[in-house]
């Protein structure tokens, strides 16, 4: 049994899968309280479903086979593994959003990851485990930075290179009406930094404060 905040469909509004029509399961939960999180309501349960049950709801989205595993921190409940075995042998594609505080070994390599490190201005600048590095693989999986200001900016710059990521795919996202676009946009432009920076497209379509979208 799964705690859930909710399931949706919408579009993708993040990650290099931004705009292609996904299906959302948001599992209750996170381990951390960053100062700017979007999903506090995700903390708590709203209902609990097997992962049976789970995939009977999401098959009426069909023919979407893109589905995202969200939270929260979804590698807080041990059977999310037979979620992705089960969506896995019904050929969805898997995108994991995790915060990179738990470690991803047994996440199977099917799932494709996004991984958050969080920067300083979240609280939380030691949270993100340096062995999932190992565990990140080139190509395939997403790193994401969500910045706060200039100073988690060079915190993210200062750890790309440090750990030598410049060949994985890294996002930077800034936080929603504490760091305009335009200023993000210059500083990376300034830099030469070969990272993806993206808005929170979700949020551009529908409104910072629509849910279930
Ligand atoms: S890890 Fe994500 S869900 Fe958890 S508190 Fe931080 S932003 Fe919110």
């Amino acid at each position: 049994m799964l705690n859930l905040s909710e399931i949706f469909y919408s579009i993708q509004g993040e990650s290099t899968y931004a705009g292609l029509p996904c299906i959302f399961i948001r599992l209750a939960g996170c381990n951390l309280k960053c100062k700017y999180c979007d999903t506090k309501y995700s903390y708590d349960t709203k209902f609990s479903l097997e992962t049976q049950e789970i995939l009977n709801k999401i098959k009426i989205y069909s023919p979407v086979k893109l589905v995202e595993i969200t939270g929260g921190e979804p590698l807080l409940q041990e059977e999310v593994y037979t979620l992705f075995e089960l969506l896995n042998n019904n050929n969805y594609k898997i995108l994991l959003e995790t915060n990179g505080s738990i470690n991803l070994q047994k996440v199977p390599q099917y799932v494709t990851k996004i991984v958050d490190v969080k920067c300083p201005g979240s609280g939380y600048e030691d949270s993100f485990l340096k062995e999932n590095l190992k565990h990140i693989s080139f190509g395939k999986d997403e790193i994401k930075f969500v910045i706060l200001d200039r100073h988690d900016y060079d915190w993210a710059k200062d750890f790309i290179k440090k750990h030598d990521l410049q060949k994985y795919i890294i996002l930077f996202s800034p936080v929603l009406e504490k760091l305009e676009s335009q200023k993000l946009a210059k500083w990376i432009i300034e830099d030469k930094l070969p990272v993806r920076m993206q808005l929170q497209l979700h949020k551009i379509i529908w409104g910072k404060d629509r849910r279930g979208v």
